[in-house]
């Protein structure tokens, strides 16, 4: 396993980069976005540790990048509390994020949890979901198709959708998809389920497809899309 760590206050980085290699996996550091940027690019990485303030293109700007890419795991790393900074940085594809100065135990648990869930917990069942006649997820590859066309999602928007999936009748609240589609390890706040389904939304929906409907003062339901 091999982390990319992109933070530009040196201390912080090193010791990130300790508890990385404390845990038994690889870290390289960039000290800044554009080193990031590169590292990101030549080699495989399996998670990024991403701080949001950086000198020169922001970190939001590096997760949209990245999120462009690929669906590698992204935990960014913020001194900014506000909810509607941590917001802005789930709605730029960032799958978690811990608060600065944060400990870096936890963060650790961050890295193993998200690691966790892009393995070994989605190979359980091997059938494929039918969501009407244009969608298709196939669990055991994390994959979802729309109309044959595999479509790019991160880990956290996968987990929502199948799970919103393998009961297509169920309406769900926002409290009930931190429960069952990402598990105990999550604790973000209710808002970023929002976050989330609008990114599912901008990936599925087109002008005469709309396959999560909004149930207001309630939560979420997928349909098969046909309004
Ligand atoms: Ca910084």
């Amino acid at each position: 396993m091999k982390i990319l760590i992109i933070e530009d206050e040196k201390a912080i980085a090193e010791v990130e980069r300790a508890y990385v290699e404390k845990e038994g996996y690889s870290a390289d550091i960039a000290g800044n976005s554009n080193i990031g940027i590169e590292k990101f690019e030549e080699f495989d990485y399996d998670l990024v540790i991403l701080d949001l303030m950086l000198p020169g293109m922001s970190g939001l700007e590096v997760c949209r990048f990245i999120r462009s890419k690929k669906n590698t795991p992204i935990i960014m790393v913020t001194a900014k509390s506000r909810e509607d900074d941590i917001i802005a940085g789930l709605d730029a594809g960032a799958d978690d994020y811990v608060i600065k100065p944060f400990s870096p135990k936890v963060l650790m648990a961050r890295v193993r949890a998200n690691l966790r869930k892009t393995g070994a917990e989605f190979s359980e069942g091997s059938e494929v979901i039918k969501i009407g006649t244009h969608l298709v997820i196939k669990p055991q590859n994390y994959a979802v198709y729309k109309d044959n066309i595999e479509i790019s999602m991160t880990k956290n928007e996968f987990l929502i959708l199948s799970c919103m999936a393998n009961r297509p009748e169920k309406t769900w609240s926002r409290d009930e998809l931190i429960t069952y589609a990402l598990g105990d390890d999550y604790d973000g706040f209710e808002r970023s389920v929002d976050s989330y389904i609008k990114n599912i939304r901008k990936k599925l929906n087109d002008p005469e497809h709309d396959f999560i409907k909004t149930v207001y003062g309630f939560g979420y339901k997928l349909t098969d899309g046909e309004k």
